[in-house]
């Protein structure tokens, strides 16, 4: 379903503030989790001010250590539903179980399905049968088939509003947290007629390099980014060194838009 061969016209998703497909791209940005409603508020105005599209922000953090900070839960899908009411920015958030898809689905416009469940097959199908539209995350040892195929998971239950995200992949190379396969644009859009999206906050690990890899994502043909920003990146309870401040999110966006005028 997901194949170029089925339905060869790009699928284009659209939301009252944009669209992505089709040659229209969108930028999600916001906080990594949500970590109160100032935090989150203050974000969520100033990605709209320098131009974001869509609101990002986790509730449930799947976080490599049990011992990390989880996420708010359900009062940070509260904190997110409001930010949404005072900035009119649709909402991608995480969800980390199938259990949790409803109530997720309750809050978030867009559901986001993280690297580390990336073949969690019950989670997609319940995705895919929740009616909200699916940010899917390349797993980190994923091949774009593999890939393709987790997506085919959605589609098969009748959902058809999936964006694909490569966000970084495991390689020999250390000097960033993944290596950002910029391939994956190009190769995806050979095969796929879903839009592909760029995340080059978690590839870079580090924000000095964001910028850098959001523009040549761009610049590959993709059709949308989700990057990370906080008020205060120093003081994030998760992915503190990648976040962007505001300034360097504002100077994120005005090079974007150099890039693509359109937007
Ligand atoms: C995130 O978006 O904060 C996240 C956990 O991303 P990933 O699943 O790509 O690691
Ligand atoms: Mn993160």
């Amino acid at each position: 379903l997901a194949s170029l061969e089925i339905s060869p016209k790009p699928t284009v998703l659209r939301w009252d503030t944009g669209a992505t497909g089709g040659g229209e791209v969108m930028i999600a940005a916001g906080p990594c989790g949500v970590e109160s409603l100032e935090q989150t508020l203050t974000a969520a105005h100033y990605v709209k001010k320098h131009g974001a599209q869509m609101l990002r922000g986790g509730a449930f953090k799947p976080r490599t250590s049990p011992y990390s900070f989880q996420g708010m839960g359900q009062e940070g899908l509260e904190i997110l539903a409001e930010a949404r009411r005072q900035t009119g920015l649709p909402v991608v958030t995480e969800v980390v179980s199938p259990e949790q898809v409803d109530l997720v689905a309750a809050y978030a416009d867009v559901l986001q399905i993280g690297a580390r469940n990336a073949q969690n097959f019950a989670l997609l199908q319940a995705a895919g049968q929740s009616g909200r539209a699916v940010l899917l995350k390349r797993g980190m040892s994923m091949t774009l088939e593999e890939l393709l195929m987790s997506a085919e998971y959605i589609l098969a239950q009748g959902n058809m509003r999936v964006i694909l995200v490569e966000r970084g992949i495991r390689t020999f190379e250390k000097s960033t947290r993944f290596t950002l396969d910029v391939s994956a644009v190009p190769v995806l859009k050979s095969l796929t007629h879903l839009p592909v999206w760029i995340d080059p906050s978690h590839a870079a690990g580090k924000r000095d390099w964001v910028t850098a890899l959001a523009l040549a994502g761009l610049a590959a043909g993709a059709d949308g980014l989700i990057v990370e920003t906080h008020p205060d990146p120093e003081k994030a309870q998760s992915d503190a060194a990648q976040q962007l401040n505001e300034a360097q999110f504002a100077d994120m966006m005005s090079r974007v838009k150099a890039l693509l005028p359109a937007l």
